[in-house]
């Protein structure tokens, strides 16, 4: 408290003179602030107002901090004991800094009473979330984008796109993310973005957070309700509300789907825990000035909201947490629901093709001057096409500490076996998964995962970990353990050296040990016999027959293919 003491005491004559214009407002309104003056700006709003904070949250990949600012009308920064906590995200992408600018604006607003007050909802907003990225400031990586004069690039550092990095968290900055996240346990959570795509008249679109990962109750609650609030306050500030318009490299007028925002994204890993998410996109081609317009109302409006229904949320929160425990399928795979269709009145701009000036060849354009107004589809629902039976317990042998370390980032909590011990599990084999081709945010990650289960006592060691499903971050342990889950741990290649064979054998010294084997196995060898005249190509194949009678035996590694994560039912 000292420091505002001696500021009440030193400078009190100063504060209504004291001119709080952002770098935003002082220009033209196509400026967009530095890291190193967004960081100064917020430094002085701490010192000043009382109903401010500013706090270091951890290390990023830049070498500098994370920072966190908070505001909080009664002056209680606990993350405990809120009625409601909203976190704000920006500056993920640099090059789409409309949130940053926009949050400098909302906390000065806030500090100074200039907008009605949240008196029940403590505010937290990463000022900038991909620092490096940020200070690799230029006027050309966004090549489409209107505006401002410089901005930051999209990749950090080491080049990482950080919104895809909440699950395999390669970066230090989602590491640090991850523990501030759970510190602040928000409510509701917000990611300002700029985006990319087709042109027409809205300035702002949103991704909601596909609703269905929420779970039923918050979802239905999320998308019928809360979302369709947030629209209607918008519009009465004559600012028109679209779903993000997924579409790329043609027109939306035969309609789009809802954006797929997958635990790899800000909002997918969000929803994990409850939180009801959105990801602003205000679109590249509107003025800078209009953009951090937008971003700003939104903001003001999502608050304004939250604090109004903090009880209802809550209540639905702690209802929507029954719907996930020990035994209750879980969805792992979705797919859009083609079946149930809206309609949106959709303000677009006439789209059509004409010669290339520089191939010749068809190009797409959009006639400004015929903007129109036409009801096309959306698909804004998914269905599961995939479940998985929560268990009551995953085992993990304490040697998987890297996994191990993000269960415990995320808050997971744990028991570990204090002796050797048997237990039935469920194991898993890998029986099938394709590899990208091509790198991807530095992975060959895999997909299409197809899985085997099998049960078998297990020997697990003295120290190893046992996570319990019966916790509030049960949906985070399902996505990232489960193999066949789109974000699992193991299609991020944590579990790769599983997918190789470590020992092998002689073809000359094993055709006489299988041989043998054959011989003394009447009914493997049997099974072999089935298996060459119903197979004609595994019949043409001597090695393939010989690795197959040397899958059959105790001198095939266990560990090949076995998934060392196992689930107690
Ligand atoms: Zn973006």
């Amino acid at each position: 408290m000292l420091k505002y003491l001696f500021l009440f005491v030193g400078t009190s004559f100063c504060f209504a003179q004291q001119n709080w214009n952002t770098t935003f407002e002082n220009g033209n309104g196509n400026q967009s602030v530095t890291y190193e003056d967004c960081i100064a700006f917020f430094k002085k709003l701490d010192a000043a107002f009382e109903t401010i904070t500013l706090q270091e949250m951890g290390n990023t990949d830049s070498g500098k901090p994370l920072h966190l600012i908070l505001f909080s009308a009664t002056k209680n920064f606990e993350f405990k004991n809120q009625k409601a906590k909203i976190l704000i995200n920006n500056g993920i992408h640099p090059g789409e800094p409309d949130g940053i600018d926009a949050t400098m604006s909302l906390f000065r607003d806030l500090a100074l009473q200039k907008i009605s007050i949240p008196h029940n909802t403590l505010i937290a907003a990463i000022p900038v979330y991909n620092i490096d990225g940020m200070l690799n400031r230029n006027s050309s990586s966004r090549a489409n984008q209107n505006g401002p004069e410089a901005y930051g690039f999209r990749g950090n550092g080491r080049n990482y796109d950080l919104n895809r990095d909440f699950i395999k968290s390669d970066t230090k900055n989602s590491r640090s993310f991850q523990a501030l996240f759970h510190l602040v346990e928000p409510d509701v959570f917000l990611d300002n973005h700029v985006s990319n795509g087709a042109d027409y008249q809205y300035t702002f679109t949103c991704i909601a957070t596909q609703h269905e990962r929420l779970g039923v109750k918050l979802g239905n609650y999320f998308a019928t309700e809360m979302y369709p609030a947030l629209v209607q306050d918008m519009q009465k500030k004559k600012i028109d509300v679209v779903p993000y318009v997924n579409v790329h490299s043609a027109t939306p007028d035969k309609g789009f789907e809802q954006f797929t925002d997958t635990p790899r994204y800000a909002t997918g890993y969000t929803t994990l825990f409850h939180t009801l998410g959105f990801v602003p996109e205000t679109h590249m081609l509107k003025a800078f000035k209009d953009r951090v317009k937008v971003t700003y109302e939104f903001m003001v409006s999502a608050i304004n909201y939250t604090d109004k229904n903090f009880q209802k949320i809550k209540q639905i929160k702690e209802e929507n947490k029954l719907d996930f425990q020990p035994g209750k399928k879980y969805p792992i795979e979705w797919a859009i629901d083609s079946t149930q269709v809206s309609y949106i009145n959709f303000k677009g701009y006439e789209g059509s093709y004409k010669p290339s000036a520089i191939s010749g060849k068809p190009r797409l354009f959009y006639d400004r001057n015929k903007p129109f107004t036409k009801k096309i589809p959306f698909y804004g629902n998914y269905k599961a096409t995939k479940f998985v039976t929560i268990p009551r317990a995953y085992i993990i042998p304490q040697t998987q500490w890297s996994v191990i370390e993000l269960l415990k980032l995320n808050n997971i909590t744990y028991a570990q076996f204090t002796k050797d011990t048997l237990i039935e599990v469920e194991t898993y084999k890998i029986k099938d998964y394709k590899t990208s081709k091509s790198p991807y945010e530095g992975h060959y990650g895999h997909f299409s995962t197809q899985v085997t289960t099998q049960s078998e006592q297990l020997k697990c060691n003295k120290g190893d970990y046992y996570f319990s499903t019966a916790q509030f971050g049960v949906k985070y342990l399902v996505e990232t353990l489960e193999p066949e889950a789109v974000d699992s741990f193991f299609n991020w290649n944590f579990f790769d050296t599983i997918l190789q064979q470590k020992e092998y054998f002689s073809a000359y010294v094993f055709e006489d040990v299988a041989k043998k084997i054959l011989d003394e196995n009447p009914e493997l060898k049997q099974i072999f016999e089935a298996k060459k005249k119903s197979d004609t190509t595994f019949a043409e194949d001597g090695a393939a027959q010989l690795d197959w009678i040397y899958k059959q035996t105790p001198y095939y590694e266990k560990a090949h293919l076995q998934y060392p994560v196992y689930r107690v039912n």
